[in-house]
């Protein structure tokens, strides 16, 4: 049985490695296709535990949880990147893990990343490797300032970055970092960013969903628009690099990728700032906003079914993401005409924790 064989039947039993809410919206996808899934997680209060019959709560590293875990279901995947390897390799010689664990060897690792995507041929902002403070210095004096560093692994929603500005104390920086390998990136002046969600399935098929556009607060994704306001030949122009670099990957599932929207003498064009290998924030619109959402497209990619062609509902969808606190306002959102309030079922609220969304479709006669 090879993962690009394999086929799920409705009843049959789809693995997810880890709990969030990611994994609460996949599963929730697949048992309205008649799929069962089973979440692993080693939080105890994982909310997607909650939507799910069996569900195994055992840390990353143990096992024998995890061989008993690849025996309960037909195929694995997984809801966030940073899924060790050692794990994902226990998992693959029982049962397909998709997408493939040299995938997540890529997009782990910020620096290989990058070298990957630059060799495809597809601009990024100008980086440099930095292991020591020496270098750090070299790169600062090769990429300018401003510049962003960033730790190769395990960043997310800006955590494990800084900005550097001229007249900053580098070594102070480099120090408060905590890492021996980073990033230096140069900052890049974006006029937006945006992402492309984009569904590979087993035979090698891309569905792109409409180009977001995504606004940030505080680093943390806080509203996407579809689709995002660009001429039509720079949307092209960003579906084609996600459909390029899910070929690339030989990637089976739903990735996202997020990019910057610069201006060039010669008109506007794409960066690629990251991949996410797995569904993600900025394509949860899909929910309400589209004939089939994000996460049922991974579904049906993992299960080797065909991927749906996705047809926007509306002319404009916007999400707006619940963070912390924003969830005690998540009353007024239940009265608001056309908005869909998805809630995660999280414990008690935190700075910067997602706890819930918000999408709103305007209809095109509303525009
Ligand atoms: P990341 O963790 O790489 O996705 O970065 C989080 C956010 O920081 C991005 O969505 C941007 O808003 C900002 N950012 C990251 N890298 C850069 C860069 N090189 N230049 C400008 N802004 C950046």
């Amino acid at each position: 049985m090879t993962a690009s064989t394999r086929m799920l039947k409705p009843g049959d039993t789809i693995g997810i490695l880890g709990g969030g809410q990611l994994g609460r919206m996949l599963a929730m996808a697949a048992a309205r296709l008649g799929l069962k899934c089973q979440v692993f997680s080693p939080d105890p209060d994982s909310p997607a535990f909650d939507v799910v019959q069996h569900a195994t709560c055992a840390e990353f590293a143990d096992v024998e949880a995890l061989e008993l875990f690849a025996n309960d279901v037909d195929i694995i995947t997984y809801e966030f990147e940073n899924v060790p390897s050692a794990t994902a390799l226990v998992l693959a010689a029982r049962r397909p893990v998709l997408p493939s664990q040299k995938i997540l060897e890529t997009t782990q690792d910020r620096l290989i990343e990058k070298d990957f995507i630059t060799r495809l041929g597809i601009g990024t902002a100008d980086y440099a490797d930095v292991s020591s403070v020496e270098t750090l210095h070299a790169a600062i004096a090769r990429i300018g300032l401003p510049a962003v560093i960033k730790t190769r692994r395990f960043g997310y929603d800006g955590k494990g970055q800084a900005m550097i500005r001229e007249g900053d104390d580098i070594d102070q920086v480099w120090e408060d970092l905590g890492t021996k390998s980073a990033i230096l990136e140069a900052f890049v002046p974006f006029e937006r960013e945006i992402s492309v969600i984009a569904a590979r399935s087993c035979d090698g098929h891309v569905e792109c969903f409409d180009v977001t556009e995504n606004e940030h607060r505080d680093h943390i994704l806080k509203i996407s628009r579809a689709p995002a306001a660009i001429p039509a030949e720079l949307a092209a122009e960003a579906r084609s690099v996600a459909e390029k670099i899910a070929h690339a990957l030989n990637y089976v599932g739903v990735l996202g990728v997020e990019m910057f929207v610069v201006e060039t003498k010669n008109g506007p064009t794409v960066l690629v700032n990251e991949i996410a290998p797995r569904v993600h924030n900025s394509g949860h619109w899909t929910l309400d906003g589209a004939s089939i959402s994000q996460f049922e497209q991974h579904i049906r990619a993992i299960a080797g079914w065909p991927l749906g062609k996705p047809i926007r509902h509306g002319a404009v969808v916007t999400m707006t993401n619940l963070i912390g606190d924003d969830i005690l306002s998540y009353e007024e959102w239940l009265t608001v005409p056309g908005a869909t309030v998805h809630l995660y079922g999280k414990g008690p609220p935190r700075p910067g924790r997602k706890m819930g969304h918000v999408t709103e479709v305007v209809p095109a006669d509303r525009k």
